[in-house]
């Protein structure tokens, strides 16, 4: 049985216009089939716009991949959460390990950002994961922990409200070498562990996604542990058919 009900896209720098109305089409065509999963759709920011005018059902929301941890002003490139919610994004990926490793993003900026993004009333998703030499230091658990805890610092119960926790083991994203589901489920305890002790009810109802080369062939098995909630999709969720497949096993 699925404990999953949230499932994340993440098409990184990929897309293009095609695939969001390719992508709308399958699932629309396919949404009868994982009603009452969340399907979360984040673009690149260019086609936030173009994603957004094709969202025209139930269960289906708009993401961005990352935002300026500034409100407003000097600060070219950036783009803000004010921004965002003008299109009707709901999600922001923050702290994925492509961000913290090509554009040094610190726990501390992302917390800075999380606060921004679960103030203006959208969901922040941290990402958080151990690299390869981490884990054969059996240091998994104590980096996880040192991320949670600054990557959270300083949010309200109110806005922790606002947060999804994924797990990306960063030897797992994009290799085709998944945690298995004992592996991924064992961090997942850990961390739902640690949110209760911190934020008791909240931190109870924190969504924890597993994020990390699932597939339409391993989605199930991972999505039966009892502390997945979901995934986070990288490219598997570049192509509709076997994204559907993922949000068919939650
Ligand atoms: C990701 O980048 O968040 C991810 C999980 O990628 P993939 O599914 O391709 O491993």
């Amino acid at each position: 049985m699925s404990n999953a009900s949230l499932v994340i896209a993440n098409w990184k720098m990929n897309g293009n216009r095609a695939l969001t109305r390719n992508m709308s089409e399958v699932l629309r065509d396919n949404q009868a089939d994982f009603k009452g999963v969340n399907v979360v759709i984040c673009p690149p920011y260019t086609l936030l716009s173009e994603m957004a005018g094709h969202i025209y059902y139930d269960d289906v929301a708009l993401g961005a991949q990352n935002v300026s941890e500034y409100e407003s002003g000097a600060h070219t490139g950036e783009v803000s959460v004010a921004m965002l919610q003008e299109l009707g994004v709901e999600y922001v990926l923050l702290g994925h390990s492509e961000r913290r490793a090509e554009q040094h993003e610190s726990d501390q900026l992302v917390a800075a950002k999380a606060a921004t993004v679960t103030q203006a009333g959208l969901t922040a998703v941290i990402c958080v994961g151990e690299d390869k030499a981490q884990r054969e230091a059996d240091n998994t658990w104590s980096v996880i922990q040192a991320q949670l805890e600054k990557s959270l610092a300083g949010l309200s119960a109110k806005q922790m409200a606002r947060v999804v926790v994924a797990y990306e083991p960063i030897w797992a994203i994009g290799t085709g070498e998944t945690a298995s589901p004992a592996q991924a489920q064992e961090v997942h305890a850990k961390i739902r562990g640690w949110l209760v002790e911190n934020y008791q009810q909240v931190g109870a109802k924190t969504p924890l996604l597993y994020g990390g080369s699932v597939k339409a062939n391993n989605a199930e098995s991972l999505f039966s542990e009892a502390d997945i909630n979901g995934g986070l999709i990288g490219g598997a969720s570049l192509n509709g058919e076997d994204f559907c497949a993922i949000c068919r096993a939650a």
